[in-house]
């Protein structure tokens, strides 16, 4: 399939389906097999010596590389319209590379206060041990972005669509921000996924996903993904990003970004990060995952459905005082989300019960269709109490600053008929 001849390139549901594979050349399969191997026979050691130098491209060993995790990469690259993936063990390891790959101790980056709260351990703490500072700054305010720029900062990253408040992120300001100050702007497209928005369209040099969430979208399997969006001038940036630039001493003096050009930093990341740090994702996983995406049109779109009619029939219930989801026209996003991803405003979204913690415990705990736990972008209606669950270490104070005061709930609708989840919220809303 050609990507460069527009008339050609296939659309969204299709490269869904197709992109990155072919019928197995060995077997004839036409599902992309498991291939469960950890190593790949090289054909003579000239052959090994070219795979080992970078001079050739070919499996060598699965922490580095595999034909089914090559599939998922190529498949979440088209959809994103990308120039190279790559796919790791989980969304936290797809953030860890990135920043690896880009950072040396002592640089900083700019990230959004509105994140999913792993992604604000992992800055905080576990990137503090390698020395990599972060700044945060409201991303609904691309003008505090632009003030938190200093001399050291090295990225900017955000989310498309927010998790868990549903907020839609203004892509454009932010990425004209990351221009002026001559930065990759990193693009967390979890929540949204390339169905909802591509945000290499407004201005993203990196995205990355969480795929154990709506690309992978059946709950069984952990795994990430970089996105190369093959924009970012690495070699004629007024900033060194060694790993990129610099010769590279592993590879006999090779310089990655000169070398590979569109795609160098999805290439810098594997050989470098996935190679050294080693979180590579399991050949099953990329299948499950692959299986997965073939569906992910249908998925979303009947997931937003669903999440606006559940939004639109709580906002009209008397037991509930506010619902924030971006696809409802009171809402702050809402225009941003006509913008920024027209189809949907995404699957997850809170909403207040007007009787706090007690009716909040008590809501979750007799619904019958959705399932209590700590995930999103399942099949499955999902449901969750943050105050009692995952921010139940914080103060009363801390949660209501995360979004996760005493009343909150959050729902990530699943594909079930939309009178059923109805039907479940109703009852379990008589409970209170
Ligand atoms: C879940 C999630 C992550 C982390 O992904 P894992 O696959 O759990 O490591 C990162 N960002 C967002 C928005 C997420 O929802």
């Amino acid at each position: 399939m050609s990507q460069s001849d527009k008339s050609v390139t296939p659309k969204f549901a299709t490269l869904a389906v197709h992109a990155g594979a072919a019928p197995d050349p060995a077997t004839g399969a036409r599902a992309t097999p498991i291939y469960q191997t950890t190593s790949f026979v090289f054909e003579d050691v000239d052959h090994a010596a070219k795979l080992f130098g970078l001079e050739a491209f070919g499996n060598i060993y699965t922490r580095i590389n595999n034909p089914t995790q090559s599939v998922l990469e190529g498949r979440i690259a088209a959809l994103e319209g990308g120039s190279a993936a790559l796919a790791v063990a989980s969304g936290h390891a797809a953030q860890a590379l990135t920043f690896h790959t880009l950072l040396e101790p002592g640089d900083e980056f700019i990230a959004a206060r509105q994140l999913y709260g792993g992604s604000i351990n992992q800055f905080n703490h576990a990137f503090k041990k390698f020395d990599w500072r972060v700044v945060w700054a409201d991303a609904t305010d691309p003008s505090a972005i632009a003030a938190a720029v200093t001399p050291k900062t090295r990225a900017i990253f955000c989310e498309s669509i927010a998790n868990p408040g549903g907020i839609v992120i203004d892509l454009p300001a932010i990425a004209a921000v990351a221009r002026k100050a001559g930065v990759p702007l990193i693009v967390d497209n979890t929540l949204a996924t390339p169905y909802l928005c591509r945000p290499k369209e407004f201005g993203a040099d990196i995205v990355l996903h969480s795929l154990t969430k709506f690309i992978g979208g059946h709950g069984n399997s952990i795994g990430g993904i970089i996105v190369d969006s093959g924009t970012f001038d690495w070699v004629g940036s007024r900033h060194r990003y060694k790993t990129l630039v610099d010769p590279n001493p592993s590879y006999n003096g090779l310089k990655l970004a000169d070398t590979f050009g569109p795609m160098a930093f999805a290439i810098a990341a594997r050989v470098m990060g996935l190679r050294d740090l080693g979180p590579a994702i399991s050949p099953f996983n990329a299948y499950l995952i692959l299986t997965g995406a073939e569906t992910l049109p249908l998925r979303m779109q009947r997931q937003c459905d669903n999440a606006l009619s559940a939004a639109r029939w709580l906002a009209a219930h008397p037991k509930v005082s506010w619902v924030n989801y971006a696809g409802l026209p009171d809402n702050p996003s809402y225009a941003l989300h006509q913008k920024i991803c027209p189809k949907g405003a995404g699957a997850v979204f809170t909403f207040g019960l007007k009787d706090g913690y007690e009716a909040g415990v008590k809501f979750v705990s007799s619904l019958k269709l959705f399932s209590l736990l700590a995930n999103i972008g399942d099949t499955r209606s999902l449901v969750i109490h943050p105050a009692s669950t995952t921010h139940r270490q914080l103060t009363d104070e801390q949660r209501v600053s995360a979004g996760a005061g005493p009343d909150v709930v959050r729902l990530s609708l699943g594909i079930e008929d939309i009178d059923d989840i109805i039907a479940d919220i109703e009852s379990a809303l008589t409970e209170i």
